[in-house]
């Protein structure tokens, strides 16, 4: 879960408002209050800090909220949209030159994950189409050239590098042109590391940037280190000018802090995440995604996203009427299961829904298996006995064990889970029948 301790403590908060039919100028200052303790404890640069809650409370105690009929959500639904804006409004693609090759500098400080990075994304890219070539210009520490050697071995991707020059310079310049005479039109050059930033560091960057002319100059940054994150950043940007932030390590331990603070005070969007160790582990970043995963909201973005892709509007209302009124068959729980599993993996997609959090998705798996068994039972029952279970008695059932490669046990449980699934329909259409109309579910 990203940013647990920063995520508990707002939707902690949220939780008390959600549901207030009645907010008074008194209840936002009090939310603000504990909204700021938990932003500055997750390492929120002050200043942000301060800017957001003044922004939030601004809007929350206008007329049109706190006379509305659901105040308490829309306060939620501001705290929400300011915290998107924090982190860039809407995603930052990385961009493509006119002519080939597009290059991009990766910069950044030694551990930050500027080699892994530089890897993933090439990686990344070479899925959209692109033929990337990497350069190795840490002329200072041999290891670092290996390890992009070794980087470009794992994913297959062409390494540039000239063993023993000591000019990075003219390593950039090279590669560029072999870039050219070889047909890579993606040049993505790891750049030397330090410990600290340097004047030194800086001014060779500077020849760098100056020998290539690069589309993009990408910082790389440890989330793990907050605030010192944020004013690696700042001073990147002021001396050489950066285009975007890749964060990494968001799979770690983050509080937070640097997600939220790094746009805000360098006016530079964060264009990936890195989470995990593995070369596939980068995604685009998405500043709506993330700050409904920090409100807790879950991705529900996503999720729609992915239920629109999978399920028939017109399939989901001829599934609710009969849930309703009892026709509900085997068939029918068979295309359900199909159709959720092609929305991607269970956990995954439960760890989109909100409120739910990554301890009870450990069992996951198993059900996951659960349900490959599910499909081969009722795949190897008759018509008949889809549309009417009473009749699969014990030699059926043993027949529909042995052609679905499970056992007897199993097969009484589908059913039994079956029935018992019906009788639930039935109890929630009677207890709807009087009232308003179940939710359309799936
Ligand atoms: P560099 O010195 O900036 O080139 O950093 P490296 O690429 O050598 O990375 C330093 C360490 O951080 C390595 O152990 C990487 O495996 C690790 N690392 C890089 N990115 C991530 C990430 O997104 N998540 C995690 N957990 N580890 C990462």
């Amino acid at each position: 879960m990203v940013f647990e301790g920063l995520s508990s403590k707002l939707q902690e908060t949220i939780k008390k408002f959600r549901g207030k039919g009645r907010v008074t100028e008194k209840d936002v200052k009090q939310m603000m209050r504990e909204i700021k303790l938990a932003l500055l404890e997750a390492d929120v640069n002050f200043k942000v800090v301060k800017d957001f809650i003044d922004k939030v409370s601004e809007r929350a105690v206008g007329q049109d909220v706190l006379e509305s009929l659901t105040p308490g959500q829309q306060v939620i639904k501001i705290v929400n949209e300011e915290m998107i804006d924090l982190m860039g409004s809407s995603q930052s693609k990385v961009t493509f030159s006119s002519k080939p090759p597009t290059v991009y500098m990766m910069v950044g400080l030694q551990g930050s994950g500027k080699t892994t990075t530089t890897g993933k994304l090439a990686n990344l890219l070479r899925k959209q189409g692109k033929k990337p070539l990497l350069v190795a210009c840490d002329v200072y520490r041999p290891a670092a050239i290996k390890q992009l050697q070794v980087v470009g071995g794992q994913l297959d991707i062409d390494v540039f590098a000239i063993e023993n020059s000591k000019k990075p310079v003219d390593i950039a310049k090279a590669a560029v042109e072999h870039a050219i005479s070889n047909q890579f039109d993606l040049v993505i050059i790891d750049t030397a590391g330090r410990l600290h930033i340097d004047e030194e560091l800086m001014n060779e960057l500077e020849n760098i940037k100056m020998a290539v002319m690069p589309q993009e100059i990408l910082l790389v940054v440890d989330s793990m280190t907050g605030q010192d994150a944020v004013n690696v950043a700042k001073t990147f940007n002021e001396k050489l000018g950066i285009d975007g932030i890749i964060l990494t390590k968001l799979d770690g331990d983050t509080r937070g802090g640097a997600a939220l603070s790094v746009k805000a005070v360098t006016g530079k969007p964060i264009k990936f995440i890195g989470t995990g160790e593995k070369l596939n582990e980068i995604e685009p970043f998405f500043p709506d995604r993330m700050a409904s995963r920090i409100l807790g909201m879950g991705d529900v973005l996503s999720l729609i996203e992915k239920a629109q892709e999978a399920f028939d509007e017109k399939k989901a209302m001829e599934l609710e009427k009969k849930m309703r009124t009892q026709q509900f068959t085997l068939d029918d729980f068979l295309e359900q299961m199909q159709q959720i599993r092609k929305m991607g993996p269970l956990n995954q997609l439960l760890g989109m829904i909100p409120g739910l959090n990554a301890n009870a998705l450990k069992n996951v798996e198993i059900d996951e298996k659960k349900m490959v068994h599910i499909e081969a039972i009722i795949q190897s029952m008759t018509k008949e006995e889809r549309l009417n279970p009473s009749i699969i008695n014990g030699s059926r059932r043993k027949r529909i064990a042995r052609g679905s490669g499970t056992t007897v046990q199993q097969v009484n449980r589908l059913l039994k889970d079956f029935e018992n699934m019906k009788k639930m329909f039935k109890s929630m259409s009677e207890m709807t029948k009087f009232g308003k109309r179940g939710k359309k579910g799936f």
